[in-house]
């Protein structure tokens, strides 16, 4: 887990690299390329032969963009990538940041009139190219042509060699037929002849399949074609899919069917243009019509038997992570952890706790100052001790058969100071608060993001981040369209999981985040003549009674800590060896 991936290039490799790259730009006639950190499925995670743009430049982040031009060359990674980006990459690769100056903007500086910028089409999106294309007016000329990176990347891996297997029908609460019977009739009614699907989670959730060999995300890599008739036209490696026996409603094709499986479409077409390769609307041209990826909305909305996956997948990881809480205890104070050795013992629990496929996303464990560090990811370089007096954040989560969990957890070292104390309850009052909202329905998540910062806001302090992201049921653990932040705009619904993880962040000196997975419901009450929604916990993890500062809480956030502590013991603690049972019978007692 902690190995990056061998053929990220280092600094020193970084150039010679570029020159190669450069000589087979001057020979394809290009005078600028594009080389994105995504692959064809604009997945979070890639599979080792997709990593060009570490290959190239050293950058190991989950996005951003590199901009060669014959004389100079920029990389662009968003904020939180600021510091890591620096470390990375050689000198000759500017870093600049999208929200300063885009990739359209800097190009029309760095190229001249009328250049040629050369791109993979499979790589880009139809949005992001439309965009760019839009911002470099008639400076440029976008020009989609073969992967220059691939031409010189002679060792580059084989692709994955992925193992596909059915998500039964007790998991998936729901036949794939019937899934694509109600599609289809969706795509009718609105008149279109197919849908273009080029998600493999939304493949995935669509014909309640799963596969491995994709790190941290149990996706099976493919592109489909979903008609109106109900029919599916699925390219992938045949052979990962033989030993499931024919379908007769599905035509199995190899990936490479696909563009050409696309051209034979008759229109209108359905393309999501936030996920679907620039090249397929290429070939579709006027056949296709823009419109959201259909299973995006059936897959966020949870059914009773996914959540009853969710909530079990979540009673055997808490039980993991009460194991690693009560280890941590005796051996942080004992001295001699450090965050990879903490990590690496947090996903042996995991491991242990049966079923696990994966580990979701790379562990965050971060002490003292690393833990300010939002998306800080430890290596060999950045690994420190863990020391008394400091806090320790760990964020971390599993891909089990039957769900995907995503908990965080910050921990005192030793005496925590009143700073930690106060700034702790303060973000565990804002998760409190999301935890007890109640709301309309047809509400965002914007609407109740600041439920979460009040606490924060009243002293004058914030966090950077949305509060909760969607999380998928054995999927990606990062989903959309839901979301609780300042910029989530899609309605909740009931069925939708989120997560609920408020902050708070003092560089140079400490971290702080708590989160828990959440499932909206109906409550069951109306509110202005509306159902009335809220929110079911899955996670069932103690939080740090050393860091609560209990004169801060009102009567009901302390009635919420007890009620949640006691319900965290009653569902562990039939789960946990002896010595983890009695750690969890004090870490739950009553506040008092
Ligand atoms: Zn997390
Ligand atoms: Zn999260």
């Amino acid at each position: 887990m902690f190995q990056s991936f061998d053929a990220t290039a280092s600094p020193e490799q970084g150039p010679p690299r570029l020159a190669a790259l450069r000589d087979v730009m001057a020979e394809a006639g290009v005078d600028a390329f594009l080389v994105p950190r995504a692959d064809r499925f604009q997945g979070e995670f890639v599979a080792p032969a997709d990593e060009r743009l570490a290959w190239l430049t050293g950058f190991t982040g989950s996005a951003g963009l590199a901009v060669i031009c014959l004389d100079t060359a920029a990389i662009f990674v968003d904020g939180r990538y600021r510091l890591q980006v620096r470390d990375q990459v050689a000198e000759d690769f500017a870093p600049l940041d999208p929200a300063e100056i885009t990739p359209g903007a800097w190009l029309t500086e760095n190229v001249a009139r009328r250049a040629k910028v050369g791109f993979d089409p499979w790589l880009h999106t139809v949005d992001g190219i439309t965009k760019l294309t839009k911002a470099v007016g008639d400076h440029a000329v976008l020009h989609p042509t073969h992967n220059l990176v691939d031409r010189i990347w002679t060792d580059r891996p084989a692709p994955p060699v992925q193992t596909v297997r059915v998500h039964p029908l007790e998991l998936s609460g729901e036949k794939s037929s019937s899934k694509r019977e109600r599609l289809a009739r969706e795509l009718k009614d609105a008149g279109q002849r197919a849908a273009i699907l080029t998600l493999p989670e939304s493949i995935c959730w669509l014909l309640n399949i799963r596969g491995d060999g994709i790190p941290c995300s149990p996706v099976v890599q493919a592109f489909a074609i979903l008609h109106d008739t109900g029919r599916v036209g699925l390219f992938s490696s045949p052979e990962k899919f033989e030993h499931l026996g024919p379908d007769p409603n599905i035509d199995l094709e190899g990936e490479d069917g696909f563009g050409r499986a696309v051209g034979r479409l008759e229109g209108p077409v359905r393309v999501d243009g936030q996920s679907a390769p620039w090249r397929v609307s290429e070939i579709l041209q006027d056949r296709a019509v823009s419109g959201d990826d259909p299973c995006i909305m059936p897959k966020a909305c949870k059914n009773d038997a996914e959540i009853k996956g969710m909530r079990n997948a979540h009673l055997r990881d808490g039980a993991a992570m009460v194991e690693f809480l009560a280890w941590f205890d005796k051996e942080a104070s004992a001295g001699g952890l450090t965050e990879i050795s903490a990590a690496r013992a947090l996903e042996e629990f995991r491991t242990q706790a049966g079923d696990l496929l994966d580990i979701s996303f790379d562990t965050i464990s971060g002490s003292g100052p690393n833990a300010a560090i939002v998306h800080y990811r430890v290596s060999e370089q950045t690994d420190r001790k863990i020391r008394p007096g400091e806090l320790y954040l760990v964020d971390s989560g599993g891909q089990y058969i039957d769900g995907t969990t995503d908990v965080t957890r910050t921990l005192a070292v030793g005496e925590p100071s009143d700073v930690h104390r106060d700034r702790y309850t303060r973000v565990l009052q804002g998760l409190i608060a999301i935890s007890l909202a109640r709301f309309p329905s047809g509400r965002a998540g914007r609407d109740i993001d600041a439920l979460a910062r009040a606490p924060l806001w009243r002293k004058g302090l914030d966090y950077d981040h949305g509060t909760g992201h969607g999380v998928g049921a054995c999927l990606n653990v990062h989903e959309g369209p839901q979301r609780i932040s300042p910029a989530g705009m899609t309605s909740l619904k009931p069925g939708m999981i989120l997560s609920n993880e408020p902050g708070y962040y003092r560089p140079g000196e400490f971290g702080i985040r708590i989160e828990n997975l959440l499932v909206v419901r109906e409550d069951g009450k109306t509110l202005n003549e509306r159902d009335r929604l809220c929110f079911e916990t899955l996670t069932y993890v103690p939080f740090d009674r050393r860091l609560i500062e209990t004169r801060l809480l009102g009567p009901w956030e302390r009635t919420w800590i007890d009620a949640y502590h006691s319900e965290v013991n009653e569902k562990l603690s039939g789960l946990l060896s002896a010595s983890a049972k009695a750690w969890l019978d004090a870490a739950t007692k009553s506040l008092g």
